[in-house]
């Protein structure tokens, strides 16, 4: 493993390098918001990069999944990604406007295997795995989700 310092906005800013292209291509809206004085901390820049594209994917499958549901012919898919600081923390925030989460499997989204995509589409790691590389770590995935209205995982990272 290769541990230095990582800006999360470089983190960032490869990820979406990496999949803006057919998010856009796929009628998705990708709004950022970075903080330009978020301190570097010290990890794996490609694990983190890793845990940010499998939380985009997941917000891409989700708007793309409320899109089918044809309910709201008004709907937009948006997705927002965002770093922030506070007095302890570094912070990288996933927002999506697609299905949501609903509460009774919301516990269940970190255990590995954990899927509720078909066997071609998902393999229920992405988090799991994702949540043991923040908690080497010392940080946290939170996750808030209102069903059929948005998603937001937060990843929050000690500072040095
Ligand atoms: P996978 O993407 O392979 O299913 P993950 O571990 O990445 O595995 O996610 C586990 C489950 O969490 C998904 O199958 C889905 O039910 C739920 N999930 C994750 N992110 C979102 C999201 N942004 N919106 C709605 N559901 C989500
Ligand atoms: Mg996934």
């Amino acid at each position: 493993v290769t541990f230095s310092m990582v800006n999360l906005n470089d983190v960032v800013k490869s990820a979406l390098f990496m999949v803006s292209a057919q998010f856009e291509n796929h009628g998705v809206t990708i709004e950022t918001s970075l903080d330009e004085n978020i301190p570097p901390i010290t990890a794996d820049k490609y694990k983190l990069e890793q845990v940010l594209l499998n939380l985009l994917s997941n917000a891409k499958y989700a708007v793309d999944e409320k899109e089918k549901k044809n309910e709201d012919r008004t709907y937009r898919k948006k997705i927002k990604v965002s770093t922030r600081k506070d007095e302890q923390n570094v912070y990288l925030t996933v927002w999506d406007n697609g299905t949501g989460i609903p509460q009774k499997i919301v516990e269940k989204i970190f255990d590995p295997f954990f899927t509720t995509k078909s066997e071609d589409k998902g393999t229920g790691l992405g988090l799991s795995i994702s949540y043991g590389f923040i908690k080497d770590l010392l940080g946290d995935i939170r996750v808030v989700s209102e069903p059929n209205e948005f998603t937001l995982f937060e990843i929050s990272i000690p500072r040095e």
